[in-house]
C-alpha cells in the first residue's frame, strides 16, 4: 500500500509522543495514510536546535514512503558539498593531528569516502520548519509532557500529562527522544534501558560564516565535508544554509564522568575547545577559533550499554532514538528515525489493521523488524566513532583499515531498500494477524 492507496479512515485512535523528527515524519505519514492521530509534545512548540543534521540515502528513500512532501522540505533546505567534483563524497578524512616535531601548514586528505548522494547537510531547525507545514495545527497539543499512562475500564489507555490533564488513545508511540517516558513505562523505572548511558564522548558544536572559513582553511576544505581525525578527538565539517554556513562538530574522547546525566549540555568557552584539541594541525585550530566565546558542550549518550529488550508491550510502542539512540559517528540516527516512521506507518495503514485489536501485532512485528538494525547502529556508532580518533582496537592509526571499516559498515546503513523493508514487515505482519 502506498500513502496514495489507503482511503479508508481506521477504526482506532493512535498518539504520537514527541515531535522531534520521528514524531513528525510519523505523524505525516500516518495522517497522509488516514490513520487518525493526535501528537502531544512537550514544549510550546515544535522545534529544532540551530546545527546542522545530515541524511544517508536510506533516510532519503524513507522520507519518500512517509510522504513525498517530506522529501521535497529536505530538498528545499538541503544543502550538499559545494564542488561539483565532490558532488558524491560523503567526507575526505584527513590527519588532522600535528606531531611535536611536524611542521606542516595544512593536513592533507588520507582517504574519501563516497556516498550515492554524496553529503547533504540541513540545518535542523530550517528542515522541521518545514515538515511542520505537512502536520495540521487540530492534531497537535503542546505542553503535554507525558507522566505516566493507565488503562481506562474500556482498555482505552490514558495517558496522564504533568499539567494535570489526561488523553486517551487506543495506542500511544513514544517518540520522545534518548530520555524517553514511554520506553520507562515500557520496560519498568528500575531496568537498565530506563536511562541512557555516557559513551565518554562530548562534542562542541558551532556554526560559522562560510566566508569566515574559507578565510581560514580555503575554499575546498570549508565548502566540502571534511573528517579531521586525531588522537580521542575528532573534528567534522560541512556545509549547510546553501553553503553560506559551515556546521562544525568537535568531539572528544576522556574517561571523565559527565559531571549532572540529568543535563545532556553544559556551558563551556573557546579556550576549552582549543585546550581539548592541544596538539592539533593548523586547519583544526582555525576552525575552532571560528566558534563563539561561549560554547554549549553536548554529552553523547546513547542505549548501547544497555539496549532496550523491546520496543513494544502491548499497544505501547517506542520509535526513534526513544528505541535506538545512537552516537552521531555514522550521522545516521535521525535518518533511522525516519525509516522507522516509514516502516510504521506502513504498518498502521495496512488493509490488515483495521481495529484496536490488530495493534499489539503491529508493534511486535515493528520491533521484531527494527530492533536488529536499531541496535547494529548504536555499537557501529561507538565503534566507528573510535576509529576516527585512532582508538578502536585492532585499528588503531592504520588509515587503510579505517577506511575499510567505514565502508563496510556504511554499506549496512545506507545500501537498503527501505521499500522492501516495509513490505517485508507487512508480510511478517500478515502472519501474525493470520493473512
Ligand atoms: P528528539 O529529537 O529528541 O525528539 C523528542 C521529542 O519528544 C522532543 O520534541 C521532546 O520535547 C519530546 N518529549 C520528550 N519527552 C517528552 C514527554 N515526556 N512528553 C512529551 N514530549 C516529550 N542523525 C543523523 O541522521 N545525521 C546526523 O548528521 C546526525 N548528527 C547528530 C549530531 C549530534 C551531535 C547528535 C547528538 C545527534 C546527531 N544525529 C544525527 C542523531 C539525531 O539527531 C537523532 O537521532 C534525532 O534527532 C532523534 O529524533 P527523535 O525525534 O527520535 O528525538
Amino acid at each position: 500500500m502506498s500513502q496514495e492507496q489507503s482511503t479508508k479512515t481506521k477504526n482506532f485512535e493512535v498518539a504520537i509522543v514527541g515531535g522531534g523528527i520521528a514524531g513528525l515524519t510519523l505523524a505525516i505519514a500516518l495522517y497522509h495514510r488516514k490513520v487518525p492521530i493526535t501528537i502531544y509534545e512537550q514544549a510550546p512548540q515544535f522545534g529544532e536546535i540551530g546545527a546542522g543534521v545530515s541524511f544517508s540515502p536510506n533516510a532519503v528513500q524513507a522520507m519518500k514512503i512517509c510522504h513525498t512532501g517530506v522529501y521535497q522540505a529536505f530538498e528545499k533546505v538541503c544543502t550538499r558539498n559545494e564542488w561539483p567534483s565532490k558532488s558524491k563524497v560523503w567526507f575526505d578524512y584527513l590527519d588532522g593531528y600535528r606531531g611535536p616535531k611536524d611542521e606542516r601548514e595544512t593536513q592533507e586528505s588520507v582517504f574519501t569516502i563516497l556516498s550515492e548522494l554524496g553529503q547533504n547537510g540541513v540545518h535542523r531547525a530550517r528542515f522541521l520548519d518545514e515538515i511542520v507545514k505537512l502536520v495540521p495545527q487540530d492534531i497537535c497539543r503542546f505542553g503535554k509532557r507525558l507522566a505516566t499512562i493507565t488503562e481506562s475500564p474500556d482498555k482505552k489507555l490514558v495517558m496522564h500529562f504533568e499539567d494535570g490533564t489526561t488523553a486517551e488513545a487506543d495506542a500511544v508511540i513514544g517518540c520522545d527522544g534518548i530520555k524517553s517516558r514511554v520506553r520507562q513505562i515500557i520496560v519498568g523505572p528500575h531496568h537498565p534501558s530506563a536511562h541512557p548511558s555516557y559513551t565518554h564522548k562530548y562534542a562542541y558544536r558551532g556554526l560559522a560564516p562560510m566566508k569566515d572559513a574559507i578565510a581560514a582553511i580555503g575554499e575546498e576544505r570549508a565548502m566540502n565535508s571534511c573528517m579531521h581525525m586525531g588522537p580521542n578527538a575528532h573534528l567534522l565539517t560541512f556545509p549547510v544554509d546553501h553553503g553560506n554556513t559551515l556546521n562544525m562538530v568537535a568531539f572528544k574522547t576522556n574517561s571523565e564522568p559527565w559531571p549532572d546525566p540529568q543535563r545532556l549540555t553544559r556551558r563551556a568557552t573557546r579556550e576549552d575547545a582549543l585546550k581539548d584539541y592541544e596538539g592539533f594541525g593548523p586547519n583544526v585550530m582555525k576552525l575552532l577559533n571560528l566558534t563563539k566565546p561561549e560554547l554549549d558542550v553536548w554529552a553523547i549518550f546513547d542505549l548501547g550499554d544497555n539496549p532496550p529488550p523491546t520496543y513494544s508491550k502491548g499497544r505501547l510502542c517506542i520509535a526513534g532514538d526513544a528505541a535506538h539512540a545512537t552516537s552521531p559517528h555514522h550521522g545516521a540516527g535521525a535518518g533511522l528515525c525516519i525509516e522507522d516512521s516509514a516502516v510504521m506507518a506502513e504498518l498502521l495503514a495496512d488493509e490488515l489493521v483495521s481495529e484496536p485489536g490488530h495493534l499489539e501485532a503491529v508493534f511486535a512485528t515493528f520491533t521484531a523488524e527494527r530492533k536488529e538494525r536499531g541496535e547494529f547502529l548504536v555499537q557501529s556508532s561507538r565503534f566507528i566513532g573510535d576509529c576516527y580518533e585512532w582508538r578502536a582496537p585492532g585499528i588503531g592509526r592504520d588509515f587503510a583499515k579505517i577506511e575499510a571499516e567505514i565502508i563496510k559498515r556504511n554499506s549496512i546503513i545506507s545500501n537498503v531498500d527501505v521499500g522492501k523493508m516495509c513490505e517485508h514487515a507487512r508480510s511478517e505482519l500478515g502472519k501474525r494477524l493470520d493473512r
